[in-house]
């Protein structure tokens, strides 16, 4: 089954997708990926959802990508003792270590680390940013705020602090027994919560020790600030616009998501743009103009997937929302202008390596010879991702001895990943690819595909070689 788009779809599953009917239909309408979201499901939940994808992916024959969400450190006050507190504009509110109910003036900070962190000036947003205050004096045990932004407050809502760095890790207790039930059941991506520092990064890094990959979500402005660095060490990145959308003014987001995709692209990193996508196909079957042109905005900025949340884990139209999706992709992949834009964001690597310039070698020589598709022979997927990152108009067919490699290259731009048995030789190699084109839909009799691979064969980093060949009759 081959999608005719390249930008892929993160599909979130939640209650209105456990049946294994509807998952099926998910992937049929264009779902690429799979999101579980441990802030709604638990471990035995995650195991369902992992079991079902495993048996679609059999039955269908293609690998398909699974992402488990981590919730990370979601801070929370305590309660009042009615229930809720009415925080009048001008008035001041203490933030302190008592467990005590709060009332009108005070409440409970249950986080010792945050009110030694918090200091004068800082703005603390209660509930994703319906009510907010900013601190006019700090001491390690209280922190006494004066309210911008009235409005009424119920126990245990959320707080979110913009301006100070949190010393604490963004991986809690819960997120690594998470973890490491994701991984025994063999997720192929993990994405972290609230990532401050590349040393958030490192951390889960260790902790997967290589399982599955890790995908950071930027929705801090500590991430923003450190943006090349967070890059550098994650795997892939999401702009994970609701947090972000809390975090600094809504205003910004747009240039934001903006910056994260242009930085991720020039460094070779799969970026997801996410949340609020079609919203409005939660209740309803058709989505707004507003949000077909967000989705069309990030397809034409060429990031590597564009995700549904609760459209397709709660909505009442998830087999829709996916279909509307890759409706939309279809067609701005196919407008006049995306090539010319998607061209104009290419910049050269960094620091490029040979396998960076085979990749944009084997780009131009496909663009100039109308190749039907790039072939890359690919062990741990890193030819696959330069290709993509030159975002060529051919289609990338990456060819790989290991499972894992297919599922994970499932959220990359315009990879369709095929797990085949390594090349013998040069020989084995060509026709191979040849024979995989013609079956997988790319190319017919006479076309011409490009090859790429590294020598010796199954060694990663190793990408050095470009062939040139044609479909053959045999190959179909
Ligand atoms: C987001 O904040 O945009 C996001 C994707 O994360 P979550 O769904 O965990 O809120």
């Amino acid at each position: 089954m081959r999608r005719q788009r390249r930008v892929k779809i993160i599909a979130t599953l939640g209650p209105a997708t456990v049946d294994k009917a509807v998952i099926t239909s998910l992937y049929r309408a264009g779902a690429d990926v799979f999101r579980i979201n441990m802030s709604h499901t638990d471990v035995a939940g995650l195991s369902v959802y992992v079991r079902l994808i495993r048996q679609i992916e059999t039955e269908i024959g293609r690998a398909i990508g699974i992402l488990a969400d981590l919730q990370g450190p979601k801070l929370r006050i305590g309660g009042f003792a009615e229930g809720f507190a009415y925080l009048r504009k001008g008035s001041s509110f203490v933030f302190d270590s008592d467990p005590a109910p709060g009332d009108a003036t005070r409440v409970h900070l249950p986080h010792p680390e945050i009110l030694n962190a918090l200091k004068q000036g800082d703005s603390i947003l209660v509930d994703d940013g319906k009510v907010r205050l900013h601190v006019i004096e700090a001491s390690p045990s209280r922190a006494c705020a004066v309210v911008d932004v009235a409005g009424r407050v119920l126990n245990r809502k959320g707080v979110s602090l913009p301006d100070t760095e949190i010393p604490i890790t963004s991986m809690t207790a819960k997120d690594r027994a998470d973890l490491e039930a994701a991984l025994n059941e063999g997720v192929d991506w993990v994405a972290i919560s609230f990532v401050q520092r590349p040393e958030d990064i490192h951390e889960v890094k260790k902790a997967t020790a290589g399982r599955a990959l890790v995908m950071a979500k930027i929705e801090k402005p500590q991430a923003i600030a450190r943006l090349d660095e967070v890059i550098e060490a994650a795997d892939a990145l999401m702009v994970a616009r609701g947090d972000l959308g809390v975090e600094v003014p809504l205003e910004k987001v747009p240039g934001l998501q903006k910056r994260i995709t242009r930085s991720a692209r020039r460094l070779g990193k799969p970026v997801v743009v996410a949340t609020q996508m079609l919203e409005s196909m939660i209740l309803a079957p058709m989505p707004t103009r507003a949000e077909v042109s967000d989705v069309a905005t990030a397809v034409f900025e060429g990031a590597d997937a564009v995700m549904l949340s609760a459209e397709s884990a709660a909505g009442q139209y998830p087999v829709e929302a996916v279909a509307t999706m890759s409706r939309i992709a279809e067609e701005v992949e196919t407008d006049a202008l995306y090539r010319q834009i998607i061209n104009a964001q290419r910049a050269a690597a960094p620091n490029p390596t040979v396998a960076d310039a085979i990749a944009v070698a084997a780009r131009d020589v496909a663009e100039t010879l109308h190749s039907k598709a790039i072939c890359a022979w690919t062990a741990s997927g890193a030819t696959a991702l330069r290709i993509a990152r030159e975002r060529p108009l051919s289609p990338i067919l990456a060819l790989t001895p290991k499972r894992d490699t297919a599922r994970r290259l499932a959220l990359t731009w315009g990879v369709h990943a095929l797990e085949t048995q390594d090349a013998r030789d040069v020989e084995d190699m060509v026709k191979r690819a040849c024979v995989h084109s013609a079956r997988e839909g790319f190319g017919e009799p006479g076309d011409r595909v490009i090859i790429v691979a590294g020598m010796p064969f199954g060694t990663p980093g190793a990408t050095n070689m470009i062939r040139l060949a044609l479909v053959g009759d045999d190959c179909c």
